[in-house]
């Protein structure tokens, strides 16, 4: 094929770059959120119009197979009929009533039919407040103020968990942010993941004070970046071990690195009996519209109000559209669906491995489940943690995505988030990605 008849029509972005220009009078930085800013690849951030199945189009008319997907919650493709429907049957039913509706139990049951070891769910809005919820439960279920995280995870933008974060932060190089007060900071321990030595002297030394270590179920906001055999199991034995709760955070994995989550496949490696005691959601349970959740055993998720002492409440929680999207979306990720999924990180995988090799740039895949993220860099060895994986060739991840970006290939703008496929990259979408591979490697070759 002419690989110039693949690329798209408008690269130059007038359209986009005049409207990042007037929301940047108004907007921070022109962005809601900052990794949409194209900080570290540069260029015009595109201003989207529409999305259905496996693409997404820009306001200037050029069509990207899109491997964001609203950054995780588009498992089935953008805008799937029945998603769309049972919003729309929602919204005209009303946009929501500050009460509660009848489908808030079906979801709750829905997601805990995947994950049998949650008795209760309480669903929020975002997956920041899932895990800041989670983490205040752990601290009224101690008494204890100190918690652990690991470095390059990300558990959203509440005070106290933005050391050391993965996503936005690992994309601006920023190590933490302005604004958290030293106390606040100083209840978090930051560890180096999959270090169980890490983790045993911090027990060691504050054991006591430790309420919960909070973890990624496999961390995918640095890259993709699964845990070593062993280390949830191990992490898990011994804060039980020491009085502390165990916080899987899957709102980025659940659901999509399986159809019960990471934790779904991670679970099999385990001794029985061995489980977290609560974890969180987003993303994928609210189907594209605003939702995330935390469940857990009944004894901790009753420390709730009403019934417990542990405050947590939401104007929009559980809202009737998104509970709808979130329901509807679950319903139709089925087999099959995860197969396509499958099939589809699969067939991206193959072919980053032939173009790269191909032309010769030094990189390495990460998977976990249907997730995965590419390298940029020599790692002769699996990374292990933060360090590595900062140590990526960022130039030559920059010249790769505006060479697919040009081939009509939308990739995350970031060397540190994963790719996201959905079960709609039929071959089409498929060829799209695979034929626009050998161009961008070489290109990712000449930058590095
Ligand atoms: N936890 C993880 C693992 C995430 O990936 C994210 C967002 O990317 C969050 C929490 C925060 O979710 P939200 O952006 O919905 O607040």
């Amino acid at each position: 094929m002419d690989p110039m008849s693949t690329m798209i029509p408008h690269p130059e972005a007038a359209g986009s770059a005049a409207l990042a220009e007037r929301a940047a009078r108004v907007i921070p930085g022109g962005v809601n959120s900052p990794v949409r800013a194209y900080g570290s690849v540069g260029g015009t951030p595109r201003f989207l119009v529409s999305g259905r199945g496996a693409t997404v189009t820009d306001v200037d008319g050029n069509e990207y197979v899109d491997l964001v997907a609203s950054w995780g919650p588009a498992l089935l493709g953008h805008a799937h009929p029945a998603v769309v429907e049972a919003v729309q049957e929602a919204a005209a039913r009303g946009l929501g009533f500050g009460a509660s509706v009848p489908q808030e139990a079906e979801l709750a049951e829905e997601i805990i039919a995947r994950v049998p070891l949650i008795e209760r769910l309480r669903l929020v809005s975002t997956g920041t407040e899932a895990t800041m919820t989670a983490i205040r439960i752990a601290r009224g279920a101690t008494n204890r103020p100190l918690i652990i995280k690991f470095a390059g995870h990300y558990h959203g933008h509440s005070d106290g968990l933005l050391a050391e974060a993965g996503s936005g932060l690992a994309t601006l190089a920023m190590p933490g942010s302005a604004g958290v007060t030293a106390e606040t900071a100083g209840q978090t321990l930051v560890l180096p993941y999959n270090d169980l030595a890490a983790l045993e002297a911090a027990f060691a030394e504050h054991g006591e004070r430790i309420a919960a270590v909070i973890s990624e179920a496999a961390a995918a906001n640095m890259g993709v970046l699964p845990p070593m055999p062993g280390f949830t199991e191990a992490m898990i034995e011994l804060a039980h071990r020491h009085g502390a709760l165990v916080i899987l955070d899957e709102v980025l994995t659940g659901f999509r690195a399986g159809p019960s989550g990471y934790w779904g496949i991670e679970q099999e490696r385990v001794s029985a009996g061995v489980a977290p005691d609560l974890l969180t959601f987003g993303k994928v349970v609210g189907g594209g519209l605003p939702l995330a959740a935390l469940g857990g055993r009944a004894e901790l998720m009753e420390l709730l109000a009403p019934l417990g002492p542990v405050y947590q409440a939401g104007t929009l929680s559980g809202n009737p559209l998104a509970v709808a999207a979130g329901l509807t979306t679950l319903r139709h990720a089925d087999a099959t669906a995860y197969e396509r999924l499958g099939h589809a990180a699969d067939t991206i995988i193959d072919a980053i491995g032939s173009a790269f090799t191909e032309a010769g740039v030094v990189h390495r895949v990460q998977r976990a489940g249907t997730l995965f993220s590419v390298l940029f860099g020599d790692y002769p060895e699996a990374p292990r943690g933060y360090v590595e994986m900062q140590r990526q060739n960022v130039a030559a991840h920059r010249a790769f995505f505006h060479s697919m970006l040009e081939s009509g290939v939308n990739l995350p703008p970031s060397a540190f988030e994963a790719w996201f496929v959905t079960a709609a990259h039929d071959d089409a979408a498929l060829a799209r990605i695979t034929d626009a591979l050998p161009r961008a490697a070489r290109a990712a070759a000449a930058a590095a």
